[in-house]
């Protein structure tokens, strides 16, 4: 089922936009038939969970944090990290900036945007973005680069809802790849939609698709 699910979404998504596969909760195995019908980018929200796959599977598979981040354990995932998606704090840059400089590595981010109306979910204002982007501190920090955003929206069935926090972002987004450039900011990136919401979220102009149940089935928290 994984290959036929897998499958299914890639032809259902243009070329251009990246799926990420949330493999969270997944079992090694699971994560096998996925590589072996060629996927190799899997997302996962726990680090020691990530780390843990990471050393059991093939090394050309990219790694993203999708998850929130503590910032006492970036280290874990430093040397091997491909993209943190959910960065919504200054301070967890800097340290990510501290433990890439100790493996020689840039290690690509996500500035995490607020767009959901829910009081629960993580991430960044507009104004806070335009504080951490234009501050000589964020200048400074050369082992990270900023390559977009990631947004969740509500978690609801409301298509209007849904496309208005999608193309706010999208907005946000567009009108920031103009102003920045900078060694350590490109603007290429925009990380939004999950297994409900993906087709939607690429409408709006989303590049990278993260989705987990889509593909692996329902996952089972209790496990
Ligand atoms: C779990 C998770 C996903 C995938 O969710 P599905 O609904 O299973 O596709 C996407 N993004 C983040 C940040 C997640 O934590």
């Amino acid at each position: 089922m994984i290959k036929e699910n897998l499958l299914a979404i890639k032809k259902s998504i243009p070329e251009t936009v990246t799926l990420v596969a949330v493999s969270k909760t997944k079992p090694i195995e699971d994560l096998k038939e996925a590589y072996a019908a060629g996927q190799r980018i899997f997302g996962e929200n726990k680090i020691q969970e990530m780390v843990d796959k990471y050393d059991a599977l093939p090394k050309d598979i990219q790694w993203h944090m999708i998850g929130h981040l503590q910032s006492n354990k970036v280290k874990y995932m430093a040397h091997f990290v491909d993209l943190i998606h959910g960065v919504d704090k200054f301070s967890t840059l800097k340290e990510i900036n501290k433990q890439a400089k100790k493996h020689n590595r840039v290690i690509n981010c996500l500035l995490q945007v607020k767009i959901a109306k829910e009081e629960t979910k993580f991430g960044l204002s507009f104004d806070e973005i335009e504080e951490i982007l234009s501050s000589e501190e964020f200048a400074t920090l050369e082992n990270i680069k900023i390559i977009g955003f990631m947004g969740m929206a509500t978690f609801t069935d409301n298509q209007q809802q849904l496309k208005e926090e999608f193309s706010s972002l999208k907005s946000f987004f567009d009108i920031k790849k103009t102003q920045i450039s900078a060694i350590n900011c490109n603007l290429k990136t925009l990380s939004m939609g999950m297994s409900g919401d993906y087709l939607l979220a690429i409408e709006n102009g989303s590049t990278m698709v993260r989705v987990g149940s889509s593909i692996f089935g329902h996952r089972n928290y209790n496990a």
